[in-house]
């Protein structure tokens, strides 16, 4: 596989990056865990210290930063700028509360003295990340690990390979030590060796299930533990009482930012009948607004999409759910640019045998489903394979939390934008894979939880119970 910076507004190679070599990768997997033996001598606190750090040049190197975000995958370059900020936020979030989350927990106990939870470092970790959020993706495992002292080797999308090596650049220069973040052009069959290797004692994966799968597959077989991020069909639900100015508002947003390619865009609109027609008149008008051109023009209001390939499997997707018989409301018409565009794209009259009922659209199209009951929406939202985020607008937040309640997905939000900030645990249940990212829980993923129990001496009437005691000879 080449890893290439392809710009997709253009289509001109920008810059082509050899593969690692096998002996890269030993001499990566020799100082992860040299220095994983280091980090454990070293106080938390100073890791915070060079976490901070990271956060002030990520904010040094923002412009550059973006611009090279939205030349490797062709994001609007406002959103590379809120990607690049997100990431300062995340590492600053983890530097100032890692400390205290890893402090050890007293547990209350019968045994004899007292016992207490350590949080340790467990080793090297492989890191194997998406082109869609180059950056953050990186900063959501690498802050909390870095805290925890777990060195990490990333294996990065093919297609943004530059967005990977800056990243991991700054982490260097800001002081964190070599192997901190080991930044390779690695093979699946390489990602593979290494996850067997060892030296490697976990493995962090945001992409689709096919990676997932291979990824996990080879982390069982040598029983270590797996984080995985994966994709999503999320609802978005209205309810017959909402804000129809909010959901306008929210809908199209939700649908088309980042040109629809990602994990927690809301994929599948599931509207109570009596706004219905309301919903996807507006939904129409916000999606004809937008405005396709060059990503770096702040004047661009749709980008392409990251690749020419994503493009075509997209166009092939939206071809057969019009074959199966969905409606196209709005789009599906080429746009006159040579970059990668797709129109943004409504469809309704999906049904359950459509493909597009059950297999993610990772781009702009909106599908719409009309429910004549609370109860139909749920059991709509629920009739998935994926189970990751959503969205739920009520007239009463109550209500609408009541209905999230029910949605089973990791994450909802209530008459709100879909958040992903560091003190929210971020991640999905089903086929949108399992553990969380960010917040206490994105801390604690990789994380030996230690049990030290601790008395000056045993007490020979409180040996564990019976079973000790019936166990010793008389
Ligand atoms: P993908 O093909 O799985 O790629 C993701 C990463 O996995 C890339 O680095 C890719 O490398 C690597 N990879 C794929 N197969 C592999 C294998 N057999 N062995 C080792 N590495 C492998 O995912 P994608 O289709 O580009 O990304 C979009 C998907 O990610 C969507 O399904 C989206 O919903 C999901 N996603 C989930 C989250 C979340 O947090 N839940 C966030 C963002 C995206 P190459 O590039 O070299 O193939």
């Amino acid at each position: 596989m080449a890893y290439q910076t392809v710009n997709p507004y253009t289509n001109e190679l920008v810059k082509e990056y050899p593969n690692a070599t096998d002996q890269q990768l030993e001499e990566a997997l020799k100082t992860g865990q040299n220095l994983y033996e280091e980090f454990k001598k070293q106080p938390v606190k100073e890791r915070g210290e060079i976490l901070h750090n990271i956060a002030s040049k990520i904010r040094e190197k923002a412009d550059e930063l973006a611009r090279a975000c939205t030349i490797d995958m062709g994001k609007l370059l406002t959103e590379s700028q809120g990607e690049v900020e997100l990431c300062a936020v995340i590492a600053d979030w983890f530097a100032d509360h890692g400390e205290e989350m890893l402090k050890p927990e007293e547990i209350e106990t019968t045994a004899t003295g007292t016992a207490e939870i350590q949080h340790h470092a467990t080793g090297v970790l492989m890191m194997v990340e998406p082109w869609n959020f180059p950056y953050y993706q990186i900063m959501r495992v690498f802050a909390p690990n870095f805290m925890v002292g777990n060195p990490m080797i990333l294996k990065h999308a093919s297609n943004t390979p530059t967005s990977a090596q800056m990243m991991a650049d700054i982490i260097l220069e800001a002081g964190a030590p070599k192997g901190s973040l080991t930044n390779m052009f690695l093979t699946y069959d390489q990602v593979t060796a290494a996850i067997e290797d060892p030296r490697v004692q976990g493995a962090a994966l945001t992409g689709s299930e096919r990676g997932g799968e291979a990824v996990a597959s080879a982390a069982g077989k040598n029983l270590k533990k797996t984080t995985m991020e994966l994709g999503g069909m999320d609802p978005f639900v209205v309810l017959d009482d909402a804000d129809m100015d909010d959901v306008a508002d929210i809908a199209w947003r939700s649908r088309l930012y980042n040109t629809g390619q990602e994990c927690t865009s809301s994929k599948r609109f599931i509207v109570m009948e009596n706004v219905y027609d309301e919903f996807v008149e507006r939904l129409k008008e916000n999606f004809s607004k937008v405005k396709a051109g060059d990503p770096l023009d702040p004047n661009t209001t749709i980008a392409p999409m990251n690749t020419k390939k994503a493009k075509e499997d997209l166009q092939k997707q939206v071809d057969e759910a019009v074959k199966a018989g969905a409606e196209v409301v709005y789009g599906n018409e080429p746009i006159d640019l040579p970059g990668q565009f797709f129109m943004p794209t409504i469809l309704t009259n999906v049904d359950r045998d459509n493909p597009a009922y059950t297999t993610e659209m990772f781009g702009p199209i909106g599908v719409v489903y009309k429910v004549s009951t609370e109860q139909e929406a749920i059991e709509l939202a629920n009739d998935s394979s994926y189970g990751l985020g959503g969205v739920v607008f009520a007239g009463d937040s109550e209500h609408g939390a009541e209905v999230a309640s029910q949605i089973e997905t990791g994450m909802v939000f209530v008459n709100n934008f879909r958040y992903s900030l560091p003190e929210l645990p971020f991640g999905g249940v089903k086929r949108s894979g399992y553990g969380r990212e960010m917040s206490r829980l994105g801390q604690m993923a990789f994380v030996n939880e230690k049990l030290i129990v601790k008395a000056d001496k045993p007490d020979m009437n409180n040996l564990a119970g019976g079973l000790v005691a019936s166990s010793n000879p008389e």
